[in-house]
């Protein structure tokens, strides 16, 4: 294990080395593979830990594999690599077409997919520099009174913005996870709390080691982003269909509450009740370029185009004068 300086950062070769040092160090260290939002959190003061993990010396979190039932893929694999990777392309489309727009090409050389599904909430009145923050009055999620987003809420609903996580989850991948107790596997969808300040639910020694994704022929899938420009920005909103052979739909959207908001449904249902109950299922709050309304009504935009690129049905024309532009 490298050690660079004494309780600043340390890189360990396995993970049970870097669990048992976050063991030891509790409570103020960080894990950290490419960096790209640890390291902005850092700079924005938004990150206190004073030592970090530095995961990317493990060669075990970094394999792509196929098996009989599931594609499986180590969690330091970068985003650039899932882009390029003719294994996903050829079974889940939907994956290389999410990674290619996060962030920059820059970006995604150093992001991994672990980091990703792991990377903050975000929040108009949380991403700002430090004096900025002290300047507006500290919001919920950095230790002050009240949300200001919401004009005083007590709760955060800081947005949830992987686009990874949300297109995973829609195809019911799982994660295998490693801390000092066991190494488990569960759905991706468990470790999402809902709460803006504390959004991950795993223990604080877990590492994602990797991410499974089930092989099932048939299913269809498509991907939706909206945001201003169309490189660098965080998304507004993201949503992911899913069409199984089955018939069985799984709707998944970021950016619209502070975990991903899931419906399970299927192409037998009224469309319309459907996206009734994933928009009422949503927690969008002013804490966006783009307006609460706006991006509210971008649900419906994104599901109905999702359904008719997937040639399922639709009663519905997308082309009404009255649909929100994008
Ligand atoms: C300008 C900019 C634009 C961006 N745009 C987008 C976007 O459009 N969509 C999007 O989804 N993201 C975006 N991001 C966010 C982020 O950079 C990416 O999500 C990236 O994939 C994070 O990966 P990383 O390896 O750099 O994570 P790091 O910064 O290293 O880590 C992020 C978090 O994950 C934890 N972690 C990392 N790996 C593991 C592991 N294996 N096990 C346990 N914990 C782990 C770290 O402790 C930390 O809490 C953007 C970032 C920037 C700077």
């Amino acid at each position: 294990m490298t050690v660079i300086s004494e309780n600043k950062y340390i890189s360990p070769n396995s993970v049970e080395q870097a669990v048992s040092a976050a063991v030891e160090h509790k409570g103020s260290y960080r894990y950290i593979a490419g960096g790209t939002d640890v390291m902005v959190n850092k700079f924005q003061g938004n990150d206190t830990a004073d030592l970090l993990i530095d995961l990317t010396g493990i060669q075990g979190l970094k394999e792509i594999l196929k098996t009989d039932t599931h594609i499986i893929i180590g969690a330091l694999t970068t985003l650039e690599e899932l882009q390029n990777q003719q294994l996903l392309a050829t079974h889940f489309p939907m994956l290389p077409e999410a990674a290619k727009s996060v962030a920059s090409p820059t970006i995604r050389k150093s992001a991994t997919l672990g980091g990703n599904l792991l990377c903050e909430n975000r929040c108009i009145f949380y991403n700002q520099s430090e004096w900025w923050r002290e300047a507006a009055g500290r919001c919920l999620k950095c230790n002050g009174d009240i949300c200001l987003a919401s004009g005083g809420n007590k709760y955060c609903y800081s947005k949830f913005v992987s686009d990874i996580a949300v297109v995973l989850i829609s195809l019911n991948a799982e994660i295998e996870i490693i801390n000092e107790h066991e190494t488990s596997v569960i759905p991706l969808e468990t470790i999402y709390s809902g709460d803006g300040i504390n959004p991950v639910l795993l223990p604080k020694t877990s590492i994602i080691k990797s991410i499974y994704i089930p092989l099932i022929d048939g299913n269809r899938s498509a991907f939706k982003k909206l945001r201003k420009r169309e490189t660098l920005d965080f998304t507004s909103l993201t949503t992911s269909l899913t069409i199984k052979n089955s018939g069985s739909v799984r709707i998944v959207l970021g950016g619209a509450h502070a975990k991903p908001v899931i419906v399970d449904g299927s192409v037998e249902d009224d469309l319309e009740v459907l996206f009734s109950q994933v928009v009422s299922n949503t927690r969008i709050i002013e804490n966006d370029t783009y307006s609460r309304s706006y991006r509210k009504d971008m649900i419906r935009v994104f599901l109905k185009r999702s359904f008719v690129e997937l040639n399922s049905k639709s009663p519905y024309s997308i082309t009404g004068s009255n649909e929100p532009q994008k």
